[in-house]
């Protein structure tokens, strides 16, 4: 038994014990993890619970047909593949070209050669690895896409994006939402002073601090040189004002030493949002206000925190 075999489900259905067991064996004596159906929706059931590698399936079942067995594992199959064998006992070809059109891989016609049934069983498994890999692959990419790469935090996209979907649920169900834009103060005096490295330590410092501050539910990431965007929902104002100096305390407090020297920074904050009956329906002007909040900070001696308030409408 081979580790790339032991490693892959077959899903077998098929009404009939004499059948089922005559595709089992030899499945199983190859190291194949196997789930057993002995009806259409059972053998449907199983596929949407463990997501098997390879189907095979009779065409001919009591309750369902191949052909509605095809179809709803296609439908239920998008994201992740799987690779349909259909049995059949009909020499006539048309029902075969039936399948094929509505999704299924191969075929064997009973009664149909052991070693057949695994080389066909062998390239569906070969297949579906193929495409778990590229899967895999696409899910990581998708995520670099979203990741800012010095800090590991969300970039730009997808913070903003993340802030969009959270107003608007916020506005829906009346929960509290604040943004809070976030600059480290002085940053370019740390790069001409100690170099570039030390800036990206200090960055590096900086997004430790804010993820590690921040609930579960709330997120931060960079928008772009020393700017953070951070999202706080069901949370009041107080509170969010209360997490922030907490973060700006952290900073302040705690100078980052890198190749011998010691680096004191701090930050600026400015917040905006609402609570309550308050509602604001777009991100732009929210982030807007607290621009605004945050030139405050800085022009206020900066190593602080200030909110700008919502206009009442
Ligand atoms: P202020 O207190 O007004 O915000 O002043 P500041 O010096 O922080 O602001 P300014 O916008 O003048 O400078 C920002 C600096 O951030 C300039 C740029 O070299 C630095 N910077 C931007 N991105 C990076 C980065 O990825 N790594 C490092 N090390 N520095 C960066
Ligand atoms: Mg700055
Ligand atoms: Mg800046």
């Amino acid at each position: 038994m081979s580790p790339a075999e032991e490693r892959f489900k077959v899903l077998i259905i098929d009404d009939s014990p004499v059948a089922r067991k005559l595709v089992e064996l030899p499945l199983l004596e190859k190291g194949y993890r196997l789930l057993l159906a002995t009806s259409g929706q059972s053998g449907v059931e199983l596929f949407e619970k463990h997501r098997p590698d390879v189907v095979i399936t009779d065409w001919v079942l009591p309750d369902l047909s191949g052909q509605e067995v095809c179809q709803r594992i296609r439908s239920s199959s998008q994201d992740s593949y799987a690779y349909v064998i259909v049995l059949t006992a009909q020499t006539g070809k048309e029902n075969l070209v039936k399948a094929l059109a509505l999704g299924a891989d191969d075929y064997l016609t009973k009664p149909f050669h052991r070693g057949e049934l695994l080389a066909r069983v062998g390239v569906g498994a070969r297949i579906t690895g193929l495409h778990r890999q590229v899967e895999a692959k696409n899910k990581q990419l998708e995520e670099l896409a979203l990741t800012d790469a010095l800090t590991g935090l969300p970039n730009r996209r997808a913070i903003e994006d993340w802030a969009a979907s959270q107003l608007s649920n916020a506005a829906r169900h009346g929960f509290p939402f604040w943004v809070a834009l976030a600059d480290l103060d002085h940053f370019k005096q740390v790069n001409d002073t100690f170099g570039h490295d030390a800036g990206d330590a200090v960055l590096k410092r900086f997004s430790k601090i804010l993820k590690s501050s921040l609930r579960r539910g709330d997120l931060c990431g960079r928008l772009g040189g020393e700017e953070f965007l951070l999202v706080l929902t069901h949370t009041d104002k107080e509170n969010a004002l209360k997490v922030i100096d907490r973060i700006r305390l952290e900073l302040s407090s705690t100078p980052v030493t890198f190749g011998g020297c010691t680096v004191g920074v701090t930050a600026s904050f400015g917040l905006a949002g609402f609570e309550g009956s308050q509602k604001a329906s777009a991100l732009g002007p929210l982030r807007q206000l607290a621009d605004a909040a945050l030139y405050s900070a800085k022009r206020a001696g900066r190593n602080r925190i200030e909110f700008t308030p919502a206009p009442v409408c």
